[in-house]
């Protein structure tokens, strides 16, 4: 055994081990609000010198162009090519279900617009044109008057209708501002109907993204659990949680089963580390010791405790939500030691 472990501890196993693409976020992951993250420029450069890197972003009123000069001005080396946006995506959910050529009512911005144009469709902003599709993405001078065609169109249940994303907020430089759900949940009001949602947490972004790279194991990087997470579980890709942006600790311990990451770090330099893999021992009593480097975390019944915090809080959690996922048991009913979640 002995020459077997020595190996074993010269091999870094990092979270881009095996990997051929990796998906990442942006807002929380790349920058917030104008400022870069720190360490994220520099890690995501290095793993470009092996790596294709992709970004993601579900919001429709941007243009590839747009999103990759950004990212350049950063620091970042992109062409608009790397960035794949929602209304991308949505375009590979309506040429599904309405061909080329066909007419399209359009609610959204120029992003959505041209990726409709350059698609083949022919867009109108009235019902009375009688459109086969409806799609629907943010732009900030959307009115009641596209939401009001947008409705009076959908009014024929034939008539699908796709929206670029979800999100219930956008985040702006002057706080949380309704995002596309709002104006797509005004529609849906009206109309009694749901959308076909093209971006995260949906799976027609990443598999758009796997198409486009032919990749086999990507990883998706984000900083939400209900988007980034649960979506790349759902797309069947393996995901990565940093701390860097909107869920924390304490969200981490919560996750349901179907928005727990495979990976949790604190920042991007993580890419490149070596991750830990928790060891989970199971005694007579039940109960659960969970040991991730240094640090211990013991759960008897619904109480989780940490008596050896260890010298890294990263791995206190990870040894943590190890022990809480594994157990089955919702958080609710549980008393959990606070220092793993500080
Ligand atoms: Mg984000």
């Amino acid at each position: 055994m002995k020459p077997r472990l020595k190996m074993m501890s010269k091999t870094k196993n990092t979270p881009l081990d095996g990997i051929d693409l990796i998906l990442a976020d942006l807002d929380g992951v790349v920058y917030r609000g104008k400022q870069a993250i720190p360490h994220a420029i520099e890690a995501l450069n290095k793993a470009q010198k092996s790596l294709q890197v992709t970004y993601l972003t579900n919001n429709a009123s941007r243009t590839p162009e747009s999103v990759s000069e950004q990212l350049n001005s950063l620091g970042l080396k992109t062409n608009p090519s790397d960035i794949l946006t929602s209304p991308q995506a949505a375009m590979r959910s309506l040429r599904e279900l309405v061909s080329p050529g066909a007419v399209v009512l359009v609610v959204g911005g120029d992003g959505l617009r041209r990726e409709l144009e350059q698609s083949g469709y022919r867009i109108t902003e009235s019902a009375e044109d009688a459109p086969q599709a409806v799609v629907q993405g943010f732009a900030a001078d959307v009115s009641w008057k596209q939401l009001a065609e947008a409705s009076f169109a959908l009014h024929n249940p034939d008539v699908p209708w796709i929206a670029t994303n979800n999100d219930w907020t956008l985040p702006t430089e002057r706080g949380m501002a309704p995002g596309n759900g709002t104006l797509v949940s005004a529609v849906h009001l009206a109309t009694g109907r749901m959308p076909i949602v093209a971006g995260k947490p949906e799976r027609a972004l990443f598999d758009f993204a796997r198409e486009r790279f032919d990749s086999k194991n990507p990883l998706m990087i984000g900083d939400r659990l209900d988007t980034d997470i649960l979506g790349a579980n759902r797309a069947g890709v393996k995901s990565l949680l940093v701390l860097t942006g909107a869920d924390q600790a304490k969200q981490v311990l919560a996750a349901d089963p179907d928005s727990r990451p495979a990976f949790v770090i604190e920042d991007l330099r993580g890419l490149h580390e070596e991750y830990p893999q928790p060891r989970v021992e199971i005694d007579a009593d039940g109960k659960r010791t969970v040991t991730v480097r240094d640090s211990i975390v013991t759960m008897t019944e619904n109480e989780v405790s940490a008596p050896v915090p260890g010298s890294s809080r990263i791995d206190l959690l990870r040894a943590g939500a190890q022990a809480i996922w594994s157990s089955g048991l919702a958080i609710y009913g549980l008393k959990v030691d606070p220092a793993i979640y500080a």
